[in-house]
């Protein structure tokens, strides 16, 4: 069979691209190789700024509407902190995706669920291989995930490093769910990189806990603890689940001829929230743009969709990373601004709300953003070395 474009993989960026290519009449196949619905270890929250990516109504999958969190500093006593418009939406990956899936199929794509790719032939025409059949299609998108089959195929590798993330779910209901109803749980400075949180959503909190890659070992006992720091049994959470969250190396090639990344297959996570689901949507919008210039013969390969990234998506990316590494320095002085400074609060609302981008923050903040540059890049190396130390520390141990 033949198509305009073939999507591999169908969680938000894939059914993203594939929902805009149909809309706009191409022949699309989209497949997965879960069978829907399929859960993915993932918070779900969606924030404004992500939702504000879609021309698609998300109310039929909210769970609850954010307005506000419950910060806290190492597992000490949090303060509430309330916004007056939403900041964020709490969904479950499996109704989500479902459902985006389902946009995907009502604009015109064709849906193949629990059909994985095994075989790819990145040629001028693109051809793919699955349990079923053998595919071919002007357009070829990479929406699997990080370790996708398609960059592996195409020898385009965009992310060298990774951030690490646990979580699982607590059964909630009556008090325990009004209580967290309309605010998330944040714990910030606990785990190197990231932080702890708490997902309120229909019938169950989401506990979690995310950060550098080299916290990996340690997110079992700190889930523990951050749930007990809340009151939970640790016990309870149920479908304990951890991941990758890819962080792509800015420069690196996310498209090659008519091939090309999205989401998590393209590295693009915000590093500082670790937030993937805005970039799945934002990297589908651009690639379906591009894909209908080569449909509509305007250019005849997909580059115009990376330099769309690294203008559009990269550079929020980039300030994320160095306001991450200035971050996690020393967070304990953030978490005092955001309880007691107002316009800390409101700022860091609007960056979640998508009324503020990074790049508006440092420019906003002036020359200040060189001492900010400085700082970052100095607590980068600190930390890159304080690694490579660990890492020769362990390989000695083991030599001897
Ligand atoms: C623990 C954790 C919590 C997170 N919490 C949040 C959060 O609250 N909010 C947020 O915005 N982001 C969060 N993220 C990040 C977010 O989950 C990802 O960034 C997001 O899922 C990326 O979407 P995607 O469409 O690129 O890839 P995915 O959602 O990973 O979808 C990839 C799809 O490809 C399919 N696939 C893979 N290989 C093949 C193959 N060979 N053939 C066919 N199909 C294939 C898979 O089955 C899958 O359905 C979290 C991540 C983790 C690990």
């Amino acid at each position: 069979m033949t198509y305009d474009a073939i999507i591999v993989g169908a969680g938000p960026a894939g059914s993203t691209t594939a929902r805009l290519l149909a809309r706009e009449g191409a022949k699309v196949l989209l497949l997965d190789k879960q069978k829907f619905p399929r859960d993915k270890p993932c918070g779900g929250g969606v924030t404004l700024r992500a939702a504000s990516e879609l021309d698609i109504d998300l109310t039929p999958v909210i769970e609850q509407t954010v307005f506000g969190a419950r910060f806290s500093l190492r597992l000490r006593k949090g303060f509430d902190r309330q916004f007056e418009k939403p900041l964020s939406y709490m969904t479950q990956r499996a109704r989500l995706d479902s459902y985006l899936a389902e946009c995907a199929a009502k604009a015109g794509a064709e849906f193949h669920d629990g059909e994985a790719v095994r075989a790819i032939n990145p040629q001028q025409v693109p051809v793919v291989r699955t349990d079923h059949g053998t595919y071919t299609s002007q357009v070829l998108i990479g929406a699997d995930g990080a370790n996708g089959v398609v960059a592996a195929a195409t020898g385009l590798r965009p992310g060298a490093e990774h951030a690490v993330a646990l979580e699982g779910n607590l059964p909630a209901s009556g008090d325990l769910l009004e209580d967290w109803h309309d605010h998330i749980g944040m714990d910030l400075g606990d785990v190197a990189g990231g932080y702890g949180w708490v997902f309120p959503k229909g019938d169950h909190l989401n506990v979690g806990v995310g950060g550098w890659s080299y916290a990996g070992s340690m997110l079992r006992p700190k889930l523990a603890r951050l749930a007990r720091s809340h009151g939970f049994d640790p016990d309870k959470l149920e479908h304990l689940r951890g991941h990758r969250l890819p962080l792509r190396v800015p420069g690196t090639a996310i498209a090659d001829g008519r091939v090309a990344l999205v989401g998590d297959a393209a590295g693009l996570i915000d590093p500082l929230t670790g937030e993937g689901i805005h970039m799945a949507f934002a990297s589908g919008r651009l690639v379906a743009e591009s894909a209908i210039s080569l449909l509509t013969g305007e250019v005849d390969n997909l580059s115009g969709y990376q330099r769309a990234v690294d203008y559009e998506l990269q550079r929020e990316l980039d300030a994320s990373a160095t306001l991450r590494e200035l971050f996690h320095l020393a967070p304990p002085p953030y978490v005092a601004l955001m309880r007691r400074n107002e316009k800390f609060w409101r700022f860091f609302c609007y960056l979640i709300r998508g009324d503020l981008t990074y790049v508006d923050f440092m420019r906003i903040i002036g020359p200040l953003r060189f001492a900010v540059n400085y700082l970052s890049a100095a607590a980068r190396r600190h930390r890159e070395a304080k690694v490579a130390a660990g890492k020769r520390l362990l390989a000695s141990g083991s030599a001897a």
